[in-house]
């Protein structure tokens, strides 16, 4: 059937292209030979024609499923621009009205109509089926359908239901397209549609363009951002943050520091979300600082560094974000700060959801975590987390490939590990595992018996660390692999097998030390790391003389690390001094302006341009109300006097006075809620907030009936907090 046409001529006729990009035209001869076809390419790779071109041609109406909304509407409008006749192209939508609605079935049914848009809800609707089933289907199109999947970044429970409803329609070919799909993605994707035996057209995910790098995020987080904003300005970047209160955290300390950043996130009104959008792609503004709402069907081509504040919950999230960098193949520096510490919240969070999303959740931060931790290339692991691999040795454009960590020989330990999965029945994940070689008797491992396997204790000579490395590097090297159905059991495959009969050399790289790193200041024995060596050695005779002279220890003065961050910031008024760590008001007054005049003479003689910018002014308007909120409120003034007298709403004063307790500041508010409520109303809420597992102002009041406020809710929610966590 597809010989009968030239379809590099139909390209050419109705969309304008000269030749297709990538595997398109195989994708398009399967579909038009009447296959199922599963189509697996990063976004922008052009997926969108793999369905549109054959529509063209086959008799009768595609059915494209697809969630997005706004971008239908774009897809149509696309469509018609290349045809003649409007009714080519449809979509359905809750957004219709009845004769929109009306017209639509009008053009299918005259046949005018090769492609109808439809929502995965609206697809559900009795009235839309009934309709359907007399109209000749081409083929049906499910796009973005890692949204099938639980373990995807974007599940929708209404794209379960498409394979019941095209059955019910009628059968036809169904073509599938997703942009991110791990092999358990793919896996769930094919059965749920009944195209187990589809033909897979995978395209390679690399993106050799973009250079990826983990960074330990410490206190200085905030400086790092800036300086690499510095180093790089005129540039367009995006920042992403997880929570909306960060998004306007950050822009706002970028904004104090003279970058003209911009934020957004869904809960900004959306003019000036839209003009903040608007302003980045017309590049008014360089820098966006956004939730991950930001970036869906935004195509600037030349956007040069994604920077994650905090990192993403997936890898899928991780890289359809960094994926938004160096789309026209130019520089795209992907840039990620990491603590553990962020993945811990992000479980926190989760709690409360229904175990079995739990548990998925739980899955995909420790894949996120393996990523970050681990010193093997970066581009190898995410590769090989899209079910790809790639066998370069040094991909020369990672921080991992760049600064390579010595390899140690761990064959006898993949031997220990893989013994150890073979005793267990290959049934458990890796914690298990571990917990086995190092022979914890967990109550799990007590229940299994398995403390009387002769595996169990066997790896007891090394940490955690270190088996951890040993279980990713044999996943990415194929000698194990995650179970599909039950994702995350670690299973044998036949490389292992043979590995374990005649083992090979296989050499690991330890994972990196994210702790070890957070330090302020790393204790490099001896040396120091200010930035000029000469200041520092000068700084340093300055406090021995004053230590001298005043008859207190030269630490007393200032420490170490203070005189080196002088030697590197080269502050040189009092108001400078105050940004070096260890200098508080106290000191800077006390001992500070000798060195001041040091560091001002030494920048003059050696025409030393400073860089000041470093410097991060912080918010100073905001932290003056906190302080003189927490005063009033020592001063036990009533809160809504405090909130008249600095003319703000008393909700504006509560999210302040929040802030304040979620911060870790201990605040008495009772002298206040006695004055307001009566007893039992306030032990009632207090009682709940003790009970419930979240701190949810919405869940609380559901739960309490409408016998309670709002306003009293959150008044006994700061006195919780503050009592309990601070
Ligand atoms: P995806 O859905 O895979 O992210 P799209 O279908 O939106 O990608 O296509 C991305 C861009 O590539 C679009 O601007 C589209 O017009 C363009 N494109 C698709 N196929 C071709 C082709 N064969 N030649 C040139 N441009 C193409
Ligand atoms: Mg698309």
């Amino acid at each position: 059937m597809a010989g009968n046409y030239n379809l590099t001529s139909q390209l050419k006729k109705h969309f304008g292209f000269d030749k297709f990009k990538g595997n398109q035209e195989a994708i398009i001869i399967n579909l038009l030979n009447g296959n199922d076809t599963f189509v697996l390419m990063p976004t922008g790779g052009g997926k969108s024609l793999c369905y549109q071109l054959p529509s063209l041609l086959m008799e009768g109406t595609a059915i494209v499923i697809s969630p997005l909304i706004a971008l239908m509407k774009n897809q149509v409008d696309a469509m018609r621009h290349f045809s003649e006749e409007d009714g080519v192209a449809h979509f359905i939508n809750s957004s219709l009205n009845k004769s929109a609605i009306d017209q639509v079935k009008s053009d299918i049914v005259s046949g005018k109509t090769k492609l109808l848009y439809v929502a995965p809800e609206s697809l559900t609707k009795d009235e839309y089926v009934e309709f359907l089933r007399d109209v000749k289907i081409s083929f049906y199109a499910v796009d973005e359908a890692h949204c099938i999947s639980e373990w995807g970044h974007d599940f929708r429970p209404e794209y379960r239901r498409i394979r019941p409803i095209i059955n019910e329609i009628g059968k036809a070919p169904v073509i599938a397209l997703t942009a991110t799909a791990t092999p358990k993605v793919q896996h769930d994707i094919q059965k749920n549609l009944g195209m187990v035996d589809a033909q897979v057209f995978k395209s390679s995910f690399n993106r050799p363009n973009l250079y990826y790098e983990v960074r330990s995020k410490t206190n200085n987080v905030d400086k790092d951002i800036i300086k690499f904003i510095k180093n790089n300005t005129a540039k367009s970047g995006i920042i992403y943050c997880l929570s909306r209160k960060k998004v306007e955290e950050l822009a706002e300390i970028l904004q104090a520091n003279e970058i003209n950043a911009r934020a957004y996130h869904a809960g900004m009104d959306s003019a000036t979300r839209t003009q903040n959008q608007d302003d980045f792609l017309m590049e008014k503004t360089d820098v966006i600082v956004a939730t991950i709402a930001f970036g869906m069907g935004i195509d600037k081509p030349d956007v040069r560094y994604v920077i994650h504040y905090d990192i993403p919950k997936s890898l899928e999230g991780y890289y359809q974000e960094t994926g938004r960098a160096g789309r026209d193949g130019g520089e795209g520096r992907c840039i990620t700060f990491y603590t553990n510490k962020d993945l811990q919240k992000l479980e926190k969070f989760m709690q409360g959801k229904p175990v079995a999303e739990q548990e998925i959740g739980k899955q995909l931060l420790l894949e996120t975590a393996a990523y970050a931790e681990s010193s093997i290339c970066r581009r190898k692991s995410l590769l090989h987390y899209f079910g790809e691999e790639y066998l370069e040795e040094n991909c020369g454009n990672c921080d991992n490939c760049l600064n390579p960590k010595k390899q140690v020989e761990a064959q006898e330990l993949l031997c220990a590990a893989i013994e150890a999965i073979i005793a267990v029945k290959e049934n458990f994940k890796t914690d298990y595992i571990i917990d086995i070689l190092q022979g914890r008797e967990t109550s799990e491992v007590q229940a299994q018996m398995h403390d009387e396997l002769e595996v169990f204790g066997s790896g007891m000579g090394e940490e955690d660390k270190v088996w951890n490395a040993v279980i990713r590097q044999a996943l990415i090297g194929g000698y194990l692999s995650k179970d599909v159905e039950h994702y995350g059991i670690l299973k044998v495959t036949s490389a292992g097998h043979k590995f374990l009969k005649k083992p090979q050399p296989f050499k690991i790289t330890e994972d990196n030390d994210f702790e070890e790193v957070e330090e302020e200041t790393p204790a490099r024995g001896g040396g120091s790391c200010a930035v000029d060596p000469a200041l520092y050695s000068m700084l340093k005779d300055l406090r021995k003389k004053m230590s001298k002279k005043l008859g207190v220890p030269p630490y007393v003065i200032f420490q170490d690390p203070s005189l080196e961050a002088m030697a590197t910031i080269y502050p040189v008024t009092l108001e400078e001094l105050q940004n070096i760590p260890g200098v508080g008001a106290g000191k800077a007054k006390r001992y500070g302006s000798e060195f001041c005049v040091l560091i001002k003479k030494h920048c003059e003689e050696n025409e030393i341009e400073r860089p000041e910018d470093l410097r991060v002014r912080t918010v100073a308007n905001k932290s003056k109300m906190k302080v003189s909120i927490i005063q009033a409120v020592d001063r036990k003034v009533a809160l809504d006097d405090i909130a008249l007298s600095k003319g703000i709403e008393f909700g504006d004063l509560l999210e302040e006075v929040e802030a304040i307790v979620y911060s870790g500041t201990k605040l008495n508010i009772d002298y206040f809620l006695n004055e307001i409520m009566d007893e039992d109303h306030l032990l009632d809420i207090y009682d709940y907030f003790k009970e419930s597992t979240t701190d949810k102002i919405d869940d609380a009041l559901e739960e309490l009936g409408p016998d309670f406020t709002e306003d009293e809710v959150r008044l006994v929610r700061i006195k919780f907090i503050s009592e309990m966590a601070n």
